[in-house]
């Protein structure tokens, strides 16, 4: 689960992170006054941010310097009654709701900082570079030296010498390296205690020198979260941050029917039962040449209704051109999801090729069920196996295309 920079700014702001203090707004009136506000309070400029689940704000123009309260109304009008597109958004960019208000701070150096999952080393890491403020991606291209990694102990967590190195291998100096340290540390465990997948601040910025901070001070003035979902219900507050207006449709139906959906760019529709098949699914999908329209894992404990909710959901895609179902039935019986494709084919109507390949449990009950439903079902083919099946739906799927 994604949350909000907002929300982030305020769990990094709990954990002890220095963060400028924001407000989110969600009018143009609610902009202006809390934009009013900041400048009222002494601050000289203010900045206002698309709140969206995608980066790549700045330079799309969504996140924007304003010196006066009309100005931040102009911005906020502009991010309020666009479509953001960025490289991390859909190609039709995305519906902006949300805005956060916040006091701007002087930039001297933009860092990068981060903690997640190295999948590769089965470790957690924590990634920092001193190319911060760009897409961490495009350094790790260019320039993967500049890119510094510390692993951590499962058991330890982040040590103190770890966050030290890091530190010093940005090229901190003085007092930053202290504030850094504390940072990290603060992050490593707000990471962990929260179930992250993901904390990432980027930019980590040192202001110029001033009075408070003669060596200038770390802020974190942009972060983005992940969160394991199978953790969620131990921590009822992030939970609780969830923003549905934020989330596929499709995606969100799906879990109301207890289906693990995941739309993809393809135009195959996938039917299966366990999340394992699922992916050699659309691994052989892939392999015969074709492109997976999503990913779906119907369970052990699917009922009819779910199911034929599932192909409603597929079919809702218009990308998709054809669909494979791919059933092992062991939990599962093979004859519940006949009779969802028959409802399925009764209400929704099948107008793409539909490639079935049913085995195991109530097998024989489940051919019976389709073959009697035949008529309702004409661009029904039956696969033997599932080599046979991925082959026969890219067929399928390359002659309509
Ligand atoms: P992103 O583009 O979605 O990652 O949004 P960010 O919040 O990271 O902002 C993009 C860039 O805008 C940052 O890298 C900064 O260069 C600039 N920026 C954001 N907030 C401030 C601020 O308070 N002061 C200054 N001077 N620049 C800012
Ligand atoms: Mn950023």
């Amino acid at each position: 689960m994604k949350i909000h920079e907002f929300q982030a700014r305020e769990l990094l702001a709990e954990a002890g992170i220095p963060v400028p203090p924001g407000a989110m707004v969600q009018t143009v009136d609610e902009a202006e006054s809390a934009a009013r506000e900041f400048f009222d309070g002494g601050h000289e400029q203010v900045v206002i941010k698309a709140q969206v689940h995608a980066g790549g704000r700045g330079k799309a123009g969504f996140v924007r310097l304003v010196d006066s309260a009309a100005e931040a109304r102009q911005a906020a009008k502009f991010m309020l009654s666009n479509r953001m597109v960025s490289a991390q958004t859909p190609p039709g960019g995305l519906d902006v709701k949300r805005l956060l208000v916040a006091g701007a701070v002087q930039i001297a150096k933009e860092y990068y900082l981060a903690i997640t999952v190295d999948r590769a080393r089965a470790t957690t890491t924590m990634i920092a570079s001193a190319e911060g403020g760009v897409e961490i991606e495009a350094v790790a291209e260019r320039n993967p030296e500049a890119i510094h990694k510390v692993y951590l102990k499962p058991l330890l967590g982040l040590q103190p010498s770890q966050a030290r190195a890091l530190a010093l291998a940005l090229g901190l100096q003085g007092k930053q390296i202290g504030q850094a340290v504390r940072i990290m540390l603060d992050l490593a465990r707000l990471y962990l205690d929260t179930d992250a997948s993901l904390a990432e601040i980027n930019p980590l910025i040192v202001t110029p020198p001033g009075e408070d901070h003669p060596d200038g001070q770390l802020i974190a003035i942009d972060a983005k979260f992940n969160f394991d979902d199978n953790a969620l219900y131990r921590h009822k507050r992030i939970a609780e941050m969830f923003d549905s207006a934020e989330a596929n449709p499709a995606e969100l139906r799906a879990k109301t029917f207890g289906l693990s959906y995941v739309a993809l760019d393809g135009n195959i529709g996938c039917l299966v039962n366990g999340a394992g098949l699922a992916m050699s699914t659309m691994d052989l999908i892939k392999l015969h040449g074709g492109e997976p329209a999503n990913f779906l894992d119907v369970g052990g404990s699917a009922t009819e209704e779910s199911v034929t909710e599932a192909f409603r959901i597929i079919l809702s895609d218009e990308k998709v051109g054809g669909v494979l179902v791919n059933i092992f039935g062991g939990i599962m019986q093979c004859d519940r999801i006949a009779r969802a494709i028959v409802a399925a084919a009764k209400g929704v109507g099948f107008r793409v090729p539909l490639v079935v390949r049913l085995e195991g449990t109530n097998v024989a009950e489940a051919r019976r069920i389709l073959q009697e439903a035949r008529a309702h079902i004409p661009t029904m083919v039956a696969a033997t196996d599932l080599t046979d099946a991925a082959k026969k739906v890219c067929a399928a799927v390359a002659v309509t295309a």
